[in-house]
């Protein structure tokens, strides 16, 4: 009965790692995924994360019984802080519901699922370009998706004129999805000052923010910064939901941990928010898993764990910076052609490097270096040792 099924093209950033895996080359460097590597190129479990599941091991009272819906209720509060700021008047006000999510996707999901159903606009705009994944899980959620102008290829930055053309000209009320910080693919943020210009006119348009939070405290190393776009949102009273996911900044990818937050206008709205919320989330998944929320919610919790974190979250911070010197570096001893400086101005996991899909193709056929085709590579899957082939390998592709 299945014979008619046909073969499904692999997902094009999962789609790099299966295509590195079969290559036998003992100078293969995998770009293309978004997980932070140590210099030694190995994945990395934080000191902090195996200190908080040692306590939960001790912890003999610890069951494994279900969650409730909406997952671990501390975590919830935790992560609504961690965010928003402990002293953020949506939270002291109670306007604020947050349910566990399966990392950032599924608060995305169940996010992009509440709108659909109780919403009044079904359209969100989404960046151009932005996470693959952003418009396939929208589009499945019930929402249908449109791209707001955000990059100019001729500047590697931001297109932030036409960013407030389309945003200008979308409709009233539309749900406009934003990068909270360390923008995916492009690595290129709007200032603080843009920032204000796109938040006056979301708000005079009665448009619908919509953050999504995969790497609060990634981009600069410091957490409060890098959630200061969402902040400035809620301080001035109006609605808003975030995506918040603790894949890169806990390094938690596997224990698919996150949260979605609704910001309401009134303590009874969020109430009925979430009552709703757990209606999307029920036949879902039923209920969130308890491993991954149990760790976050231990450090976040606890004063000395806390700080510890973020010590080795400023430490993978600081290290993707540095790869991005080495690299510019790198780039401008060979007197490999043209402007890198976008290397080094460009934020977050990924640069975007400009390099078209011919010139990647070859650097991953002569070079063995793999990489969405779009020309984004991971910072983080870069180290000391791995610069001078990856800058030899640029090197030839453009003077191609
Ligand atoms: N949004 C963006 C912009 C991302 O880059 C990612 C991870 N690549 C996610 C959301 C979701 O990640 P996860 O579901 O692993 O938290």
């Amino acid at each position: 009965v299945f014979s008619h099924v046909a073969r499904a093209p692999e997902d094009p950033i999962l789609g790099v790692t299966v295509a590195f895996n079969k290559d036998p080359s003992p100078v293969k460097l995998n770009l293309g995924v978004g997980a932070y590597r140590t210099e030694e190129g190995k994945p990395l479990v934080l000191n902090v994360v195996r200190q908080a599941e040692q306590q939960l091991i001790n912890d003999r009272a610890r069951v494994k019984e279900y969650l409730p819906i909406v997952g671990l209720v501390e975590f919830n509060k935790l992560s609504a802080k961690l965010i928003f700021g402990a002293d953020s008047p949506a939270i002291l006000e109670n306007r604020v519901t947050t349910v566990q999510c399966l990392s950032g996707t599924g608060s995305l999901r169940v996010g992009g699922e509440f709108l659909a159903r109780h919403y009044h606009q079904h359209t969100i705009y989404i960046p151009k370009p932005t996470w693959g994944n952003h418009p396939k899980v929208f589009t499945l959620a019930g929402l249908s998706v449109k791209y707001y102008r955000y990059y100019d290829p001729a500047t590697r930055g931001l297109d932030f004129q036409g960013l407030l053309e389309d945003l200008g000209s979308a409709p009233l009320g539309a749900v406009v999805l934003l990068h909270a910080c360390a923008h995916n693919p492009t690595g290129v943020d709007p200032t603080i000052q843009q920032w204000e210009q796109i938040r006056q006119l979301i708000r005079s348009r009665r448009q619908l923010p919509f953050f999504d939070s995969a790497y609060q405290g990634f981009a600069s190393g410091n957490l409060d910064a890098d959630a200061q776009s969402i902040r400035s949102f809620v301080a001035d009273g109006g609605e808003c939901l975030v995506a918040q996911s603790y894949a890169k900044n806990m390094g938690l990818y596997g224990e698919r941990v996150g949260a979605l937050s609704i910001v309401c206008r009134t303590a009874d709205v969020a109430g009925r928010v979430e009552s709703q919320l757990k209606l999307v989330i029920r036949p879902m998944y039923s209920n969130p898993p308890i491993h991954g929320a149990s760790i976050v919610a231990a450090i976040l919790r606890d004063r000395e764990m806390y700080n510890e974190w973020t010590i080795e979250l400023k430490a993978m911070a600081d290290r993707i910076i540095s790869m991005r010197h080495q690299l510019f570096d790198a780039l401008r001893a060979r007197g490999t052609p043209g402007d890198w400086s976008h290397i080094i101005k460009q934020i977050g996991m990924f640069t975007f490097t400009g390099l078209n899909s011919q010139q990647v193709a070859f650097m991953t056929k002569e070079y063995h270096i793999y990489m969405t085709s779009d020309g984004r590579i991971s910072m983080a899957g870069l180290s000391s040792k791995t610069v001078p082939h990856l800058a030899d390998a640029i090197h030839a592709a453009v003077a191609r």
